[in-house]
């Protein structure tokens, strides 16, 4: 095995260089290594993504080792800079190897490294949408309502899940092998990297889900693997399949910051999409720099945003949301413009606080998923956080990535808003666990007063089903409001 004793590897750019020359040599790539100079230009340009002051581990040697094949192929330092924070350790780990052991000139090293984590990307939102389908149909069988027909009726994941198969053969170059449900659940009963599928992305090194099988080719029931991946997001669902994979990717990039940079990273980015979720593409730059974040830029921007579409300009020009800062968008009734956010009270009074132009700026709007799941729950988050702060407690928001909303005074009062439609799924799902409010010592669960207003039982409903005992009772249950108050 190669990088086996490297993986807890430190050093300064002395040492690295030594090891980059060593790894060279003994993985037999044909290039040549770099020089101290040389190493140490890439830590400037950010090639290697450790903090300054830090010593260097694994992941620069992986790092150098990738800029060095990179270079070789023709790229230049920025485009390297661009997509190599987007890559896993185990993929540039692959990659390398791969590069190592074929000594065919006319492969290339990570072939178009967007398209392909992009293909990935839509072939594991596929594969868990199509696990969810599947047992969703299973379990419709098994109360003996329906047999498997390809209509309305079909579970919304499994026709998710098929619609998505389908682009994959089509970018593939191959007929849409996933129109027929009756096709797609047969191949089902084929572990994903066999000939059935005849999708090569399914084998990929990188691609995560290549042995699984998802319904036993003789029991025809669905496998464990099967309910283990429809599990994976949480929840079932194409949107909730697709923020659960954002909100991975966002912890994985964090943590690839290390230490401390890692929490403040994780904060920066998840306000900035709570407070900016509209934004030019300069103003993005520079939060980013601001707030330490260029290595992650590329993947910020590619994962995270789409450019606002001319369909959502209102003459010409980008409206933004007075009370939530986000994109408006062109409805009838409406001349300013419409919010899409749920949990923004703009909806009977729509009000404009700016009017961008995207020919002085390309102006980015975050992905539908990122607005649902992050940017409208943000709303009363950050209200809380700024009344909290402006009557000068130590407030922190998202501390230690994710382990509560708001806290405050480091581990003694922790905040998590809620906008969960239901009393009683918020109930159920904080009687299975209490996330990381655990660790406070006051736990505070404030739900939306807009809830509350649409519903004056939703909180008695809520303290009703929350268990008696354990953690779930130790949870203090209040509106939004009455926690600003609180702060106040
Ligand atoms: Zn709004």
């Amino acid at each position: 095995m190669y990088f086996e004793d490297v993986r807890q590897w430190q050093g300064t750019a002395e040492a690295l260089t030594k090891e980059l020359k060593r790894q060279i040599e003994q993985i037999g790539l044909s290039v040549e290594p770099p020089a101290l100079r040389t190493v140490r230009s890439w830590r400037a340009k950010q090639l290697l993504s450790q903090p300054k002051g830090q010593e260097f581990g694994f992941r620069q040697i992986l790092e150098g080792l990738a800029t060095i094949l990179f270079l070789k192929k023709g790229w230049t330092i920025a485009a390297i800079a661009q997509v190599l924070p987007s890559f896993t350790e185990a993929t540039l780990e692959g990659q390398i190897i791969a590069e190592a052991e074929s000594q065919d000139p006319k492969t290339t090293f990570l072939p178009l490294p967007t398209e392909h984590q992009q293909a990935i990307d839509l072939g594991e939102d596929a594969v868990i949408l199509l696990a969810q389908g599947i047992l969703r149909q299973y379990t419709r069988v098994l109360q003996g309502r329906e047999i498997v027909r390809q209509e309305d009726s079909m579970p919304v994941e499994l026709y998710q899940a098929m619609c998505k198969l389908g682009r994959l053969y089509i970018e593939a170059g191959l007929n849409d092998e996933a129109a027929c449900v009756h096709t797609v659940l047969d191949r089902a009963r084929y572990s994903l990297k066999s000939d059935h599928w005849k999708l090569e992305i399914f084998r990929q090194p990188n691609f995560r889900f290549s042995d699984v099988t998802f319904i036993d080719p003789d029991l025809r029931v669905p496998t464990s693997d099967c309910s283990e991946i429809a599990n994976l997001s949480g929840a079932f669902g194409e949107d909730n399949v697709i923020e659960h994979r954002l909100y991975t990717e966002l912890r994985e990039a964090t943590e690839r910051l290390g230490g401390r940079r890692q929490h403040k990273a994780y904060t920066a980015i998840r306000e900035l999409f709570g407070r900016y979720s509209l934004i030019g593409e300069r103003q993005l730059l520079d939060y980013l720099v601001d707030n330490d974040l260029t290595p992650l830029q590329g993947m910020i921007i590619e994962k995270f945003f789409d450019p606002v579409p001319d369909i959502w300009l209102i003459n010409g020009l980008a409206h933004r949301c007075a009370y939530c800062s986000t994109l408006m968008r062109p409805e009838k009734g409406f001349p300013q413009g419409r919010c899409p956010i749920r949990q923004c009270n703009s909806c009977n009074s729509p009000k404009v606080s700016e009017k961008l132009d995207p020919s002085q700026d390309s102006l980015l709007i975050a992905k539908p998923q990122i607005l649902t799941y992050w940017t409208g729950p943000a709303i009363d988050e950050l209200a809380i956080f700024d009344t909290a702060r402006q009557q000068g407690f130590s407030a922190e928001l998202y501390p230690e990535s994710d382990l509560s909303d708001v806290a405050i005074n480091e581990r003694v009062i922790g905040i998590d808003a809620k906008s969960y439609t239901s009393p009683v799924s918020l109930a159920l799902r904080l009687n299975r666990s209490i996330g990381g409010l655990i660790h406070y010592r006051r736990r505070i669960l404030a739900v939306s007063d807009q809830l509350i207003e649409d519903n004056p039982n939703y909180l008695s409903t809520l303290k009703s089903t929350l268990d008696k005992k354990g953690d779930p009772a130790t949870l203090e249950v209040m509106s939004v409001s009455s926690v600003i108050d609180f702060v106040s």
